[in-house]
């Protein structure tokens, strides 16, 4: 069964759809990913064989590889968001939860990388939440 997904960066310049099924949801702690993201990690979704259009903003999309690792970010040049990475070679596209429109149908499976994660990344559901910025 396929599923029709949307997205886009935050500028609005960037916008696309993927047509497939997430099979995979991680949550990765490691260096590269804590450095991409200036967070404890990404929100990582893999979905194999599905077909990635960019409807608008390709002209914008830069792709950074990390030298001898399979570890690619595909990001919006004006914003710095990261958008979806069609790994062809793998087989598979690759796409940061927060950069979609609709829903995910899936929950994360795992937080991964844990051996690499930041000192601070310690019981976060422990730490006090607002709704907002707290006065
Ligand atoms: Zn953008
Ligand atoms: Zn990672």
């Amino acid at each position: 069964m396929s599923h029709l997904h949307t997205g886009s960066c935050l500028c609005g310049a960037v916008k696309f759809e993927l047509e497939g099924e997430f099979k995979k949801f991680f949550l990765c702690h490691c260096s590269r990913c804590r450095k991409t993201s200036g967070s404890a990690h990404c929100a990582s979704l893999f979905a194999p064989g599905a077909a990635l259009r960019w409807l608008s903003g390709e002209d914008k999309i830069r792709f950074y590889r990390h030298e001898e690792t399979h570890f690619a970010r595909t990001f919006c040049s004006l914003c710095g968001s990261n958008v979806p990475t069609d790994a062809k070679a793998r087989g598979l596209v690759a796409v940061p939860a927060g950069c979609l429109d609709t829903d995910v149908d899936i929950k994360p499976q795992a937080h991964i990388f844990m051996d690499s994660k930041g000192n601070w990344d310690e019981s976060l559901v422990d730490v006090p939440a607002f709704d907002g910025m707290p006065s």
